[in-house]
């Protein structure tokens, strides 16, 4: 017998005892005697009142337990969404990176929580040849290859993001001066070892340049990426496969030709 049968049971008995004791109250007072066939009335009427009455009851409690039941799993379904769309908002989908409004984000907090920390800057370096030689879905595999060895050549509570299309940002924690060069360059070396095949038989050697500044929590945000930015248009200047690490406000080289089609910030270029 299930719960709600048992409880019904137990609720059309009460009603009927309840029934039987005013019943009897009522009549011995009004006649000073109790009759049989008024108890007899009263066990008959309650039983009437009270079955279809419990069974209406215990049909609504079942319903409103199964909306219940729906609201949670809608709930759980929705809150499963709501991480899925989360994850999707701040992933760059190719490498599974943080992307670059994430990375920003992470970059802001991290300067103001941070008393010490370094951020990287990595472009892969003449990237547009791998497309052009090997095609875009080649170019594609070392995107993948390169942020892979990126994101495994660092520290778990480290932060990496895809921050352009060949580029890539790392916050390192607590990073400066006397760890950050050696985690740049062993990222480097990392990158330079991948075994990249775009054709069957054919290797092809992948490198990145990085840009580097520290920082504290006093830093400026966009001052810190251009202090990085300035470092990797200097590791480019300087033939590329390098990483220019630098404090913050250290002044850039000047470039001298600069590069057709590609952006310098207005301070190298005034230098
Ligand atoms: P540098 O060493 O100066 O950085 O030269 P580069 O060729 O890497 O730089 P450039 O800015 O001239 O070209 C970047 C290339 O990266 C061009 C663009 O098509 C390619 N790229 C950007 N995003 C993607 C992507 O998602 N997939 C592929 N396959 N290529 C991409
Ligand atoms: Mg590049
Ligand atoms: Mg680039």
């Amino acid at each position: 017998m299930s719960t709600f049968q048992r409880r019904a049971i137990g609720v059309i008995i009460s009603c009927v005892c309840v029934s039987i004791c005013l019943t009897a109250i009522v009549s011995s007072v009004a006649y000073g005697f109790v009759e049989t066939r008024h108890l007899l009335i009263a066990v008959v009427v309650s039983t009437l009142v009270s079955i279809p009455a419990t069974l209406y009851v215990t049909l609504q409690e079942r319903r409103l337990g199964d909306a219940l039941r729906e609201l949670k799993s809608a709930h759980q379904t929705l809150e499963a969404m709501h991480a899925e769309i989360k994850v999707k908002a701040e992933t760059d989908p190719m490498t599974g990176l943080f992307n670059r409004e994430q990375f920003m984000k992470e970059l802001a907090q991290r300067r103001r929580s941070t008393d010490r920390g370094t951020l990287l800057i990595i472009d892969a370096d003449n990237f547009k040849m791998i497309n052009d030689t090997f095609g875009h879905l080649a170019g594609d595999d070392a995107l993948m290859a390169i942020s892979e060895m990126i994101h495994t050549s660092v520290r778990e509570d480290d932060v990496v993001g895809r921050i352009g299309g060949e580029e890539f940002g790392v916050i390192l924690h607590h990073a400066g001066a006397e760890n950050a060069p050696e985690i740049a360059e062993r990222i480097r070396v990392a990158v330079e070892r991948i075994c990249y095949e775009p054709r069957r038989g054919w290797r092809h050697a992948l490198t990145v340049s990085i840009g580097s500044a520290e920082f504290d929590n006093h830093s400026d945000t966009s001052e810190l990426l251009r202090t990085a930015d300035m470092n990797l248009y200097d590791a480019k200047r300087s033939g590329r496969n390098r990483v220019v690490l630098a404090e913050a406000g250290k002044a850039p080289l000047a470039p001298d030709v600069l590069v057709p089609n590609t952006l310098y910030p207005a301070a190298v270029t005034s230098a």
